[in-house]
């Protein structure tokens, strides 16, 4: 018999925002398919957490920029297809707003393909729209390193916003249905994106400055504009943006209730940046945890409704909105 938290877990969508899994696997030949394989992430481990989407990342690694990010890119994702063909089932990938009524809290988990750097576009526009054709929903539009887009986060004394080729660039995402990622971009750029972009907008893995000030993580003015924006911020797990200290899952639920307190209960969501931290919280190290942040939630009061908006009904919203 299944226990109250577990039951409610069990009803609701749950979708993670962000992850890095593609490039551990390929690059360490590790098999998506088994629990032990050294990853955060795995299959085995999504249908633990009764995960419904998990994002996939493409994330590209500084030796292949500017040039030769494409190709990397497109290394990882033909590794995407061959995951697929090798397993017992084949991935089901989310690409156009009818696939989300195959969402449902009983289903096997399902994926969005994106891409974690403007560099794949090598200042092509072109290169997007193909990107589009080949299932790519979703781009951060850039790394912390300044791109032909804007400046990434760690451009801390120039702090660039779009260039012309960004704004460009948000344009097209807009018109074609690809999620626009602001998670790293510096903070010109994001203000720049938020009065440039007319749909929502997502920082698919981004914290709260307010708890722990860090360059990744996301002001209350950038929480409310998200909020303005019907777009979402996903939390992420990584304990250097979390806060000082043990960092526990508690840490992570903070952070949640937080992001919930400025940007409102219909803008916030998880982001978890497995396989692309190096520690993670105390009580969440794979999405077989997940149903632990819901008995949490649980325990703190939070209505049914208001857990599936945030496990993953925001996310089903968000991108009704934004897929083609
Ligand atoms: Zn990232």
């Amino acid at each position: 018999m299944m226990n109250r938290d577990e039951d409610i877990h069990r009803s609701c969508v749950v979708i993670d925002g962000h992850c890095d899994t593609l490039l551990e696997l390929y690059k360490h030949k590790r098999s998506f398919w088994e629990q032990n394989n050294h990853c955060h992430l795995n299959w085995p481990l999504l249908q633990m957490g009764k995960v419904n989407l998990q994002f996939l990342a493409i994330y590209i690694e500084p030796e292949y920029k500017p040039y030769g990010a494409l190709c990397r890119v497109m290394e990882l994702l033909d590794h995407y297809h061959t995951i697929s063909s090798e397993g017992e089932i084949q991935l089901k990938t989310i690409l156009k707003k009818e696939d989300l009524s195959l969402l449902a809290p009983d289903t096997s988990c399902m994926y969005l393909l994106a891409i974690e750097g403007g560099e794949v576009l090598e200042g092509k526009i072109s290169t997007l729209r193909i990107l589009s054709k080949l299932g790519i929903r979703c781009m951060t539009l850039t790394w912390n390193q300044r791109n032909k887009i804007a400046d990434g986060v760690w451009e801390k004394d120039s702090q660039g916003g779009l260039t012309t080729f960004g704004r460009e660039v948000v344009k097209e995402m807009n018109r074609i249905g690809m999620l626009i990622d602001v998670s790293h971009i510096s903070e010109k750029g994001f203000w720049d994106v938020i009065s440039q972009s007319n749909k929502p907008i997502a920082a698919t893995h981004s914290c709260c400055a307010a708890l722990h000030k860090h360059p990744r993580n996301l002001t209350n003015e950038q929480l409310a504009a998200i909020k303005a924006n019907k777009g979402i911020v996903g939390i992420n797990f990584y304990p250097g943006f979390l806060g000082e200290g043990e960092i526990t899952i508690d840490t992570v639920i903070e952070h949640l209730e937080y992001a919930v307190s400025v940007a409102g209960i219909d803008h916030v969501g998880l982001g978890s940046d497995f396989d692309g931290i190096d520690k993670t919280p105390l009580g969440l190290s794979s999405p077989a945890d997940l149903p632990q942040i819901t008995k949490k939630l649980i325990i703190k009061g939070w209505s049914r409704e208001d857990i599936r908006k945030v496990l993953g009904g925001n996310y089903v919203r968000l991108l009704q909105n934004t897929l083609p």
